[in-house]
C-alpha cells in the first residue's frame, strides 16, 4: 500500500471523526491520523524530509509532493539558473526523484565526464517543475526543463548505476559512478 492509498483510507476515517467533532478540526485530525497510520504500517516519509526541511512552502511555489510508486521510469534535467548555473538530473527511482546537480552542461557524446553532486531526493511532482524560486529561498533562481524522457535501468548497485536514456537531448547509455562523499561522475558510455 502506498502513501496515496493509505491517505485515501485515512481521509475516510478522518471524515467519520470530523462528522462527530464538527467543522474546523478535519485538517488536524487528518494529519494526526495519517502520521499514526503511516507509522503503524512502517511507511516513513524520511526520503522527503530533507527536501521539505530546506524549503518554506509558504514562500516557494515548489511542490510539497509525496512519495509515489507510479510504475514509470522517467527522468528530467532541469536547467537551474541559481547562484551558479547548473543542471539538475532527476531519475525516478524508489518512488522519488533521485537527484544530482551537474555544474556543466550534461554530455550528449561519449568521452565527456561530468561531476554530478548528489542532492536530496525530490518528490515526483518536481519532475517537470518550472518557475522562479524567490530570492532568499533555497535554490533561488529560475528553473526550466532542459530535457525529459524515459529511463531503462540496466544495472543498479550502491555506487554504480547504468541506464539508457531516451530523452530529447540525451539518448543512449549513461553511467553514474560514485567517487566520494556526495560526488559522482556522470557520462555517456561508448
Ligand atoms: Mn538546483
Amino acid at each position: 500500500m502506498n502513501e496515496n492509498e493509505i491517505a485515501k483510507e485515512v481521509v475516510d476515517a478522518a471524515y467519520q471523526v470530523h462528522r462527530k467533532l464538527g467543522p474546523g478540526l478535519l485538517e488536524t485530525v487528518y494529519e494526526v491520523v495519517l502520521a499514526y497510520e503511516l507509522k503503524k504500517r512502517g511507511v516513513t516519509d524520511q526520503k522527503l524530509k530533507e527536501y521539505r526541511r530546506k524549503r518554506d512552502f509558504s514562500k516557494t511555489i515548489e511542490p510539497k509532493g509525496s512519495i509515489q510508486e507510479t510504475g514509470l521510469r522517467r527522468f528530467s534535467i532541469q536547467e537551474h539558473q541559481a547562484t551558479h548555473l547548473h543542471y539538475d538530473l532527476r531519475l525516478e527511482l524508489d518512488g522519488v526523484l533521485k537527484s544530482w546537480a551537474i555544474p556543466k552542461e550534461p554530455p550528449t557524446e561519449a568521452g565527456v565526464k561530468r561531476l554530478a553532486v548528489q542532492t536530496e531526493d525530490h518528490p515526483l511532482d518536481y519532475i517537470y517543475f518550472e518557475g522562479i524560486i524567490p530570492e532568499g529561498q533555497y535554490g533561488a533562481g529560475i528553473v526550466s526543463v532542459w530535457d525529459k524522457g524515459q529511463i531503462e535501468l540496466e544495472s543498479r548497485e550502491e555506487e554504480k548505476i547504468i541506464f539508457l536514456l531516451r530523452g530529447e537531448r540525451l539518448t543512449g547509455r549513461y553511467a553514474l559512478i560514485h567517487t566520494r562523499g556526495n560526488q559522482w561522475i556522470f557520462f555517456k558510455t561508448k
